[in-house]
């Protein structure tokens, strides 16, 4: 199976405070991974290393193969991860359909049309919303315009982070359908979640940090068992 992401010995220190101690994390072709941990163990700090937006102190970042360690964030994107929320994705000051075609314009005419007809039609709430600026969405409509953007272009290995934070339970259902939805057409997920059934009900594999290392690698339904002291009542 080939790898998109490898991760291995990860150091991270934010100034003097030391956040990861020598993590690995290979992610393959495809596969879905929930990444979960109490608060403070880590896991923003991995999703920030693997979208390129904190720089390792010692260990290596390889992308699809290829060693990224110390790129700039727009290259990794450029390798295929995208991370959402944080770098939404999008452009605050364009439109919704700006924003789903900024990507497009090397595409013939007729199928840009056709792609955006499906964008909206897989997301009604966006069609509503076609002519307004980005940047006036609420935060869960940004998460999903972000989301739609990735379907038209999908990324190798999409980052999510916190996507659910402070989102009503209808929004929340259409962006854990989006990200089956790239899973189906191939792209990877690294899934950070305090809800972690929904993360473990999508993932392949489950990960469990504590205090910037990795305590457990497995099947996700070991992985509330194992983890389930570490994660406390405050991550439930
Ligand atoms: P949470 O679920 O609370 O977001 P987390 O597992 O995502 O936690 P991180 O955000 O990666 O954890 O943080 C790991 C550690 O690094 C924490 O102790 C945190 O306080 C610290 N940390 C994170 N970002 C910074 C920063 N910019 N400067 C200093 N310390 C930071």
């Amino acid at each position: 199976m080939t790898s998109v992401l490898d991760l291995v010995d990860a150091h991270v220190a934010y100034g003097p405070f030391k956040a990861l101690f020598g993590v690995d994390l290979s992610i393959d072709m495809g596969e879905a991974v929930a990444l979960l941990g109490a608060n403070g163990a880590g896991k923003s700090t991995v999703a920030r290393v693997v979208s390129g937006l904190v720089p390792l102190s010692e260990g290596r970042l390889v992308l699809n193969g290829d060693d990224m360690t110390g790129a700039a964030a727009w290259r990794i994107r450029r390798a295929g991860v995208l991370q959402v929320p944080e770098g939404r994705g999008i452009f605050g000051s364009l439109s919704v359909e700006e924003n789903l075609t900024i990507g497009l314009l090397m595409e013939p005419r007729a199928r840009r049309r056709e792609l955006l007809r499906e964008a909206f039609d897989r997301f009604e709430l966006l069609a509503e919303r076609r002519s307004q600026r980005a940047g006036t969405l609420s935060g869960g409509q940004q998460r999903l315009l972000a989301l739609a953007v990735a379907l038209i272009d999908p990324p190798t290995l999409l980052v999510a982070d916190e996507l659910s934070l402070g989102l009503a339970p209808g929004i929340l259902d259409e962006i854990y359908a989006s990200l089956a939805e790239l899973k189906r057409q191939g792209t990877s997920l690294l899934i950070i979640e305090q809800q972690t059934e929904r993360a473990l009900d999508m993932a392949d594999r489950a990960v469990v940090l504590s205090r910037g290392l990795v305590a457990y690698d497995g099947e996700p339904s070991d992985a509330v068992a194992v983890a389930g002291a570490m994660l406390g009542p405050a991550s439930s």
